[in-house]
């Protein structure tokens, strides 16, 4: 049957035009296809498009604007708002477009709309080839992408939209765009933080890096050596070569091998260097780090690919996120930061993080709309937990972490770290001068706002 809204006849049509499947409620397979990553968002679209080719995206378009279904996108389905899902709309799922083409020669890779982190990863590493990715191998590399793409090689490799050569689009008129910047240059502008404000993106073409080796240290630590461990971390960083990343992370204590038995269970404080390079050079650049007398370590050499499954989490938890860009980050700023640790509800999967900038994010001379990254420091509080009833707890944690750390705030924010958090975080997340000349490009592909499940840009009038 065809759900409330949609006539029978053309649902009908819609199976039938599509190379890939449209699944409405009712259907097998139904809840499967409309389940994003945060399971606190619980929509029910009138249907999904699994989209398996550029004409089936621009059919899925065509049937949601014709029969008045608001379009949701979805790509990774991470988005912690959840942007890609919608009530009573059309889901235009790029799951299964998800093939990856290396060409070793150019160091690039042409990405599916669709794939994921670990699509991509397993597809360059046989190359010895890399590019700065996602944290978490199932989320999607478009939706990651065109919201900035922050990631453990950015000090090294820069963003992962710096890495953007082009992009190809189905825009809400259901043309086909291509841009780069030598075609549809403000678009490609646009692309560079704009996220899926502009159109379908069915394949972007990535720059590729040479990595020889990717080493980690993780160090872990009783919650009380805390401040002396993000300080320490700290000052490490703000002289570390561009090959180091990584963050200070409060978590619990997961029952690992390598988590000892005092620990499990517990607050944890890790201190995480990922480095571009043998480790051997990893333990030499960490040697500040590695006096200040660890509970656990996990030192090693290991394959990017796997580096970026580390902190996968299980879909269908529930997710809170936020995040605070940091100009400075004295002692004051630590102690504020190490504090609300102490109020982090444990055992959780929340983690409590602070990212160091700095690099290549912050050298690039590009002028795209992401003014956050000449930050020196991120903080973001992720809360996940299972029950219902820590909602509200969990949700007021980290908001609290924000209260805390706001004094040395930037004032801007990486808007793909965030959920719906209203207009004024929107603007902020791009500032005032881009935020207009993004509406313009805006306007020109999208003039009836059809794509506004995002963070979203309106057109200009
Ligand atoms: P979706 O929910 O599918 O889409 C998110 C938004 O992007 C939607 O508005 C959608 O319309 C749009 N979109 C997606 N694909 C396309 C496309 N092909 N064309 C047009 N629009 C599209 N971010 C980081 O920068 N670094 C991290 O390390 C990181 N780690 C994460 C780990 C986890 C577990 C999660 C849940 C998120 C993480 N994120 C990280 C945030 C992530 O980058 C954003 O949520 C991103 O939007 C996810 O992309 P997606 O395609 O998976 O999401």
């Amino acid at each position: 049957m065809a759900p409330q809204g949609i006539a029978e006849a053309a649902l009908a049509g819609l199976r039938q035009e599509l190379t890939g499947t449209a699944v409405a409620p009712g259907d097998q397979g139904y809840d499967d296809a409309r389940a994003v990553f945060n399971g606190m968002l619980d929509r029910r679209p009138a249907v999904v498009a699994q989209c398996e080719t550029e004409a089936d995206v621009a059919r899925a378009i065509r049937f949601g604007r014709d029969n008045e279904l608001e379009i949701a996108v979805r790509g990774g389905g991470h988005s912690v708002a959840g942007m890609s899902s919608t009530d009573g709309g059309i889901v235009v799922d790029l799951g299964r477009m998800h093939t990856v083409i290396v060409d070793p020669a150019s160091r690039a890779a042409r990405v599916g709309g669709g794939a994921t982190m670990s699509h991509l990863d397993r597809a360059t590493q046989p190359y010895g080839l890399a590019t700065t990715g996602g944290r978490a191998s199932t989320t999607g590399v478009g939706g990651f992408t065109l919201g900035g793409g922050s990631g453990w090689l950015e000090r090294k490799c820069g963003l992962a939209c710096d890495n953007l050569i082009a992009a190809e689009l189905v825009t809400a008129d259901g043309e086909t765009v291509h841009a780069s910047a030598d075609e549809n240059s403000e678009l490609f502008w646009a692309l560079h933080g704009g996220g899926g404000n502009f159109g379908v993106v069915t394949a972007i073409t990535l720059q590729l890096h040479s990595l020889p080796a990717m080493s980690m240290v993780m160090l872990l630590f009783r919650p009380e050596a805390g401040p002396e461990v993000v300080r320490a971390f700290r000052d490490f960083m703000e002289s570390a070569p561009d090959e180091a990343g990584g963050g200070c992370i409060y978590l619990t204590g997961a029952p690992e091998p390598f988590v000892p038995e005092h620990l499990v269970g517990k607050l944890v404080c890790a201190a995480l260097v990922t480095y571009t390079g043998t480790e051997a050079e990893a333990r030499q650049v960490t040697e500040p780090l590695l006096g200040l007398g660890h509970d656990a370590e996990v030192i090693s050499e290991l394959p990017y690919a796997e580096l970026q499954c580390m902190l996968d989490d299980p879909p269908g938890m529930r997710n809170y996120w936020s995040a605070e860009y940091l100009d400075s980050f004295p002692d004051e700023g630590v102690d504020a930061f190490c504090s609300r640790a102490d109020t982090m509800p444990v055992p959780t999967g929340t983690q409590h993080v602070l990212f160091p900038m700095g690099g290549a994010v912050a050298r690039s001379e590009a002028d795209y709309p992401l003014p956050w990254r000449t930050a020196q420091w991120a903080v973001h509080p992720f809360g996940i937990w299972e029950d219902p009833a820590d909602d509200v707890r969990g949700i007021q944690w980290v908001r609290d972490v924000r209260a805390a750390v706001r004094p040395w705030s930037q004032g801007t924010v990486y808007l793909n770290f965030i959920g719906d958090e209203g207009r004024g975080r929107v603007l902020a997340g791009f500032g005032e001068d881009n935020y207009k000349r993004l509406a313009a490009v805006k306007a020109k592909y999208d003039p009836s706002n059809v794509f506004r499940r995002n963070h979203n840009i309106k057109p200009l009038r």
